[in-house]
């Protein structure tokens, strides 16, 4: 599939409102890829008096899901090499620029970092360039060191560029150039490249949570969503999007055996936590995507065995949920590794509320309460069980894929809700046409392949318990993402009412009965799964 940008003229790779995670569609004559989600119409007054207009939106679950499948595109393998760019955070927008380096010194578009923020227009005229932004004016010679901003002159630190209509200025200098034109107080963190205008910067804490064992919650003052990723002792968290600052110090250390210590850095408008354990790790969001909470993953057959110091991961909750955590018993000998477990992903969530089921129940409420139903039914049948989100958060598909993927479950479920038709429909992946793996690379598109067959058995098990309850079922395949994109079996179960009111979704029975008979359809196909893996 083409991938195309926003904006592609101003090389601007991604918007988003400050605050808060809400989406809305992007322009018609673009198609937005997944990962640069977020764009956000502003009507701009002033940059540091004014939120940003919330759109509300109901997003019937499989139009978003269509949606979000039309505008893949894969970057396993087709992630280009990293440019160097600047971050601009505002109170209505945070965006991306490409910097690009002219004899020696690194420059950025003018208008290109001002046109998110206010009304902005620039005219050529030979030699000369001139901005208008709102009620400022300014005045710029193509080879000159210097120019005009209103009434004052200024020095840009290197002469100004003209390059086709485009207006070049030194990127030392935009930081003292913006706060000119804006009027108000802008921070440029001119190593790492990011620009904050306002107050604008997003605090964290971190700590060992009192609660749970080995558990660092983190908790941020704005909700967040970074890009997750994992390496052997090590789960890194990218904040490319968000004007997260660095905390009191660069290196936290915690008194815990299992993650004793975190890190924090920034670089080429990114902001990056690492978080170090001595086991494989594992983030779950919640309260609104304000809360982190990294946990021990469990251990998948053949991965790193526990602590030396036998002080072993907690098999406990990944994170905080409204059922306290089992009181953990006396300290023993290290329990064996857990090496058959589920990934329960509750669809939608935060600012994306899924179906409106009715006037008051949102869909992202009925799939967090039914997962954690599930996860109730599963663990009590010996099948350990994480939840990507535990919690009211925002979460894209990629990054549940990911998140699933760098688990390693031997079965991810998918849960949805629906106030079409009745009972539960059970979808496997329909792959894309043309998917095809490079080399050693995997295509993300089609990463389920393998596990296809795998899934389809684990369908038809749930449907033949759901059947015996006298639930209705219907098997179907679809081109669910991320179902695609997982490299486990991997499952979405769709719950519609009973068949009598809408409001019986929502019944702990309904669900109970339900969630019973797909954990011990999971739990029947347990030695298919073993094998799988
Ligand atoms: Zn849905």
């Amino acid at each position: 599939m083409r991938l195309v940008r926003v904006w592609p003229r101003l090389g601007r790779e991604w918007a988003t409102s400050p605050g808060n995670l809400k989406t809305t569609p992007p322009p018609s004559r673009f198609s937005l890829p997944l990962r640069y989600k977020g764009l956000v119409s502003v009507t701009p007054v002033s940059v540091y008096g004014m939120t940003s207009a919330r759109t509300l939106r109901k997003v019937a679950c499989f139009a978003a899901l269509s949606l979000a499948l039309a505008v893949s595109s894969r970057r396993l393998f087709s992630s280009p090499a990293e440019e160097k760019r600047i971050s601009v955070y505002s109170l209505v927008a945070n965006y991306s620029l490409p910097v690009v380096e002219r004899d020696g010194q690194d420059y950025t578009g003018l208008l290109e970092a001002l046109e998110p923020l206010g009304n902005v227009s620039a005219t050529t005229e030979g030699s000369h360039w001139r901005l208008r932004y709102n009620n400022q004016r300014a005045d710029f010679t193509a080879g000159s060191n210097r120019g005009d901003v209103g009434r004052t002159n200024f020095d840009l630190h290197g002469d100004f560029l003209l390059e086709n209509g485009r207006g070049l200025v030194p990127l030392s200098t935009l930081g003292p150039l913006l706060e000119r034109i804006l009027g108000g107080p802008v921070t440029f963190h001119e190593a790492s490249r990011r620009v904050f205008i306002g107050s604008v910067e997003v605090h964290f804490t971190a700590q060992i949570s009192p609660g749970i064992a080995h558990s660092l919650v983190m908790n941020f003052t704005s909700p967040v969503n970074p890009r997750i990723s994992t390496e052997p002792g090590k789960l890194q968290m990218l904040f490319s999007h968000e004007p997260v600052v660095a905390p009191g110090s660069m290196s936290l250390t915690f008194d815990d055996k299992v993650i004793p210590s975190a890190s924090y850095a920034e670089q080429n408008g990114t902001a990056e936590l690492t978080v170090n354990g001595n086991v494989p790790l594992f983030a779950t969001f919640s309260n609104g995507n304000h809360t982190i909470t990294i946990s021990p993953a469990p251990l998948a057959a053949g991965q790193a065995p526990a602590p030396a110091s036998g002080s072993a991961p907690s098999a406990g909750a990944a994170a905080p949920s409204a059922v306290p955590p089992p009181v953990a018993a006396a300290p023993a000998a290290p329990p064996a590794p857990v090496q058959f477990f589920a990934v329960v992903d509750a669809s939608h969530g935060g600012a994306e509320r899924g179906e409106a089921l009715t006037d008051q129940l949102a869909e992202k409420d009925v799939t967090l309460a039914f997962g954690r139903a599930l996860r109730g039914e599963l663990e009590a049948r010996g099948i350990h069980t994480l939840m990507l989100r535990d919690g009211d958060a925002t979460m894209g598909l990629d990054q549940r894929a990911s998140l699933a993927n760098v688990a390693s479950p031997a079965i991810y479920i998918c849960l949805h809700a629906s106030s079409q038709g009745h009972g539960v429909r059970i979808y496997t992946a329909l792959l894309p046409l043309g998917g095809s793996d490079v080399g050693p690379f995997l295509s993300w598109d089609t990463a389920q392949s393998p596990f296809l067959s795998l899934s389809e058995a684990v369908a038809s098990s749930l449907a033949l318990e759901l059947e015996t309850k006298q639930v209705p079922v219907r098997v179907l395949l679809a081109p669910q993402r991320p179902l695609n994109n997982i490299t486990a079996a991997a499952i979405a179960v769709e719950v519609a009412p009973p068949g009598t009111g809408i409001a019986d979704l929502n019944s702990p029975a309904y669900q109970h009965l339900v969630a019973e008979s797909v954990a011990t359809g999971v739990l029947s196909v347990r030695s298919k799964l073993e094998v799988g893996r």
